[in-house]
């Protein structure tokens, strides 16, 4: 039997009553002989239902968290937050991370997935860390517009089997202080963390970047994501 890899869907600003996914997340997890099973969030919903219906969870993208979940007040350059998909998301990774099971945070995700465990972020790069990096890329999102150094001896790392992966950016927010227990598993040239993960256990990885939009042309995103699905599949728990 196929995995079963739950996928957080947003909801769109221009159309709150539509659920969105980016087709890359399916069309990845389908590539590598997982089975996508889209998440949505409801006011109503138990996260608990959601881990008994699928094997491990991938956290997507999207808009902004509510610094309120970490301890802050909104600054300026915060973006759009969505309170609902906040708090669900948040109890989804909580229940995932205490259950053991394989998590992949993307973008959003990672950031959803260190927030959950108790770490924080930066609201913005530019404002709060000062980063002259481009960590908004303005090339299409096929195409990795700077490096990460990927830790030696991290999970990531034997992954993706490469100590320097070019990688696509589309944030203007970050990991500022890494969750207890997490290490950080990638950093750009200017400091600012592209990866985490938590070692010990199952998979429980989460990446700045888009991999969704890469794998297609990229080895170290199929690499990324085969590692995720067979670690989903049970085979290869302690993969990470
Ligand atoms: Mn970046």
């Amino acid at each position: 039997m196929k995995p079963r890899i739950g996928i957080t869907c947003a909801r769109g600003d221009a159309a709150p009553d539509r659920y969105t996914l980016h087709s890359g997340y399916v069309e990845a997890i389908a590539a590598h002989g997982g089975l996508a099973v889209l998440l949505p969030c409801l006011p109503e919903a138990d996260p608990a239902e959601y881990l008994d219906a699928v094997d491990g969870l991938l956290l997507s993208g999207g808009g902004d968290l509510d610094p309120a979940h970490f301890g802050e007040e909104p600054r300026v350059w915060n973006g759009r937050i969505d309170p609902v998909a906040d708090v669900f998301e948040l109890e989804l990774a909580r229940r995932f991370l205490a259950a053991g099971r394989p998590v992949l945070g993307i973008c959003r995700g990672m950031q959803v997935l260190n927030v959950a465990a108790g770490g924080d972020l930066y609201q913005d790069l530019r404002e709060d860390a000062g980063t002259t990096l481009q960590h908004d890329q303005q090339a299409p999102p096929w195409y990795g517009t700077h490096a990460v150094d990927v830790a030696e001896g991290s999970g990531l790392r034997a992954i993706l089997q490469e100590g320097r992966v070019r990688v696509n950016s589309f944030h203007h927010q970050a990991v500022r202080r890494v969750a207890p227990g997490f290490l950080p598993a990638a950093r750009a040239a200017d400091g600012v963390i592209e990866a985490i993960e938590r070692p010990g256990g199952a998979f429980t990885i989460g990446v700045q970047w888009h991999p969704e939009r890469m794998h297609p042309a990229c080895r170290a995103s199929r690499r990324l994501f085969a590692a995720f699905v067979r670690a989903c599949s049970g085979r290869d728990a302690a993969s990470a």
